[in-house]
């Protein structure tokens, strides 16, 4: 196959272009950040968590367990690091967000199967391409989906979690504590 291009270095473009280059797949990965940011993302690094840094339940009773393990069996490569970078959370599987970017990061940038190329595109590109620009695709390009598609109505909403610093938090009134009871203390809560 020729050249793949991927637009998005996020979650979904990162797992992309990694599963294309383990196949020897040249990849141009398109990421507008830090350039051009989405107005959620912070940061420029590859594959970046916007709110929560949990990946839900490791119980493999549970159906977010339950696909997590089979993107473990079927080689996923985030979910590797994700635990690589986990922090404790009960029985969740949460990671350290930053780590775990900058690890995404340096997989992509070392694979030279890959070239990161930090742009915005402005348009569908002709040949091979996966469009991975998720919730928080730019304008212009979700202009040029919607003409591709003929849908005028693509739309998503959602709110961000604060984040709290820890010395703003009255401990008289919080505690720590794990959650649903499992594992250890490690979330902080306010009743
Ligand atoms: C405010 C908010 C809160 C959310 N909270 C949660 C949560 O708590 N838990 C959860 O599971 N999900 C949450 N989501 C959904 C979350 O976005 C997805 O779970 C996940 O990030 C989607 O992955 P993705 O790869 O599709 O998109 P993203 O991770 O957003 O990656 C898309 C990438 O494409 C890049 N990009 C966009 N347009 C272009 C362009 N034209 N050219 C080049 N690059 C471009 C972006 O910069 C970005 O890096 C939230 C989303 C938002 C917006």
């Amino acid at each position: 196959m020729d050249i793949v291009k991927v637009i998005g270095a996020g979650l979904a473009g990162s797992e992309a272009a990694l599963q294309l280059a383990k196949r020897g797949i040249k990849v141009k990965l398109y990421e507008m950040r830090p350039n051009k940011s989405t107005g959620a993302h912070v940061t420029g690094e590859c594959a970046e968590f916007v709110c929560s840094n949990s990946l839900g339940s490791a119980d493999v009773t549970n159906a977010s367990g339950l696909l997590k393990r089979e993107m473990e069996i079927l080689g996923g490569e985030l979910i590797k690091i994700a635990k690589d970078n986990s922090v404790p959370a009960g029985n969740a599987l949460a990671i350290a967000r930053e780590d775990f970017s900058k690890a995404v990061t340096k997989r992509i940038e070392e694979d030279e199967n890959i070239e990161i190329i930090r742009e915005e595109v402005t348009g569908i590109p002709d040949g091979n391409v996966i469009i991975a620009s998720g919730p928080l695709t730019s304008d212009a390009l979700s202009k040029s989906i919607q003409e591709f598609t003929g849908n005028n109505h693509l739309s998503f909403f959602d709110a961000i979690a604060p984040i709290v610093e820890i010395d703003s938090i009255d401990f008289d009134k919080a505690f720590w504590g794990s959650r649903y009871d499992k594992g250890e203390a490690s979330y902080i809560i306010a009743p």
